[in-house]
């Protein structure tokens, strides 16, 4: 099905990119907490940040966060139409409702129409929690389009998120095949940091490998930084390279789990391998690998590697071997060679 392209802000959604975004987390009085948030999202490369307003005071947040930061803001209504239209007002790069709880048609018009005017776009987001027992989240989804088609508003993302991995991936395959808007992918609640990346790298990471999502959210009880963090860690095991605003490391690093069979210090070289290509900022792949059953394999398919011997180990750039040194020289002689590459 083509996909429809939206613009929010400078990014635009449905273009090949997969855009990250997080969410603010400080009270939406405290303006300078949420700014400073905002600034450290974007600094880790989130592509939109997306912000509570409780309340049409609030509304004031969003005029903030447009006067300090760069990337688009994305105000986040939960059922009072009337702070909608304030966000727009306020400058909002983008309006996320669920029309279903707007309080009717011609609530959810208002809203339509002053988006349209505004060139903005909306998030048509239905969360499973939100549902009636027994309600259909995809079926939801398409009602809250059709209805916004009605009003002659297509500016559409989507967004269908439950707390339930297998619903979530089930939820998603289905609306994209019904659906030409681009989708906001996410489980949400997921939880801490540890199990909320697990359930998100299940739940997102299906559907990415499926070509299914065009902005994702990790949705962990966490700083939000650690949020974008998690989504390009999870955008890197999908081997997806096409994000907007990818400017967290991009360095993949393969390691084999060690054995019986490993003579050198696998764990030690692969934890300094990802420290100290932290930040290179290229798309690169490095292989640090324990002995010769699988190294040559891996080292082969990287763009540089380490197999391990005993008490000694191979360099490999490209795909080939370039040296052979001991194993306290394996760190510095692949740095060596991945610093020459760079230059
Ligand atoms: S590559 Fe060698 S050391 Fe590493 S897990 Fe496989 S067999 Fe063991």
């Amino acid at each position: 099905m083509r996909k429809k392209l939206v613009k929010c802000g400078g990014i635009v959604f449905g273009d090949g990119n997969i855009h990250v975004q997080s969410m603010l987390k400080a009270p939406p009085e405290d303006i300078q907490a949420n700014v400073r948030q905002a600034s450290r999202l974007a600094e880790a490369g989130c592509a939109a940040v997306r912000v509570a307003v409780p309340e049409k005071k609030d509304a004031a947040l969003i005029f903030a966060l447009k006067k300090s930061v760069k990337v688009p803001i994305i105000a986040d209504i939960h059922n009072d139409y009337k702070t909608a239209l304030e966000a727009v007002g306020a400058g909002a790069d983008k309006i996320r409702i669920n029309p279903g709880n707007i309080g009717g048609a011609d609530r959810v018009k208002k809203i339509a129409s002053a988006c349209k005017a505004a060139g903005i776009p909306i998030r048509a987001g239905v969360n499973s929690g939100s549902l009636k027992s027994g309600g259909d989240a995809v079926q939801s989804a398409l009602e809250s389009i059709r209805l916004l088609e009605r009003f002659d508003f297509d500016d559409i993302v989507v967004s269908v998120k439950s707390s339930s991995v297998q619903k979530t991936v089930a939820d998603y395959r289905k609306l994209a095949e019904l659906c030409p808007y681009p989708l906001h992918v996410g489980v949400t609640e997921s939880g801490t940091a540890r199990i909320g990346l697990i359930k998100s790298a299940i739940g997102i990471g299906s559907l990415l490998c499926d070509n299914i999502g065009d902005t994702i959210r990790v949705s962990l009880t966490a700083e939000p930084e650690r949020e974008v963090e998690a989504a390009y860690d999870i955008l890197k095991a999908a081997g997806i390279r096409r994000s907007g605003a990818f400017r967290a490391p991009s360095v993949e690093v393969v390691s084999c789990p060690a054995c019986g069979r490993t003579r050198i210090d696998v764990a030690f070289l692969a934890r300094q391998t990802e420290e100290l290509t932290r930040g290179l900022g290229k798309d690169i792949k490095i292989a640090v690998m324990g002995c010769a059953v699988n190294g040559p394999g891996e080292c082969g398919g990287a763009d540089f590697g380490i197999t391990g011997g005993d008490g000694e180990g191979l360099i490999y750039k490209n795909g080939k071997i370039v040296g052979k040194v001991t194993e306290s020289e394996l760190l510095p002689a692949l740095m060596e060679e991945i610093k020459g590459w760079q230059n």
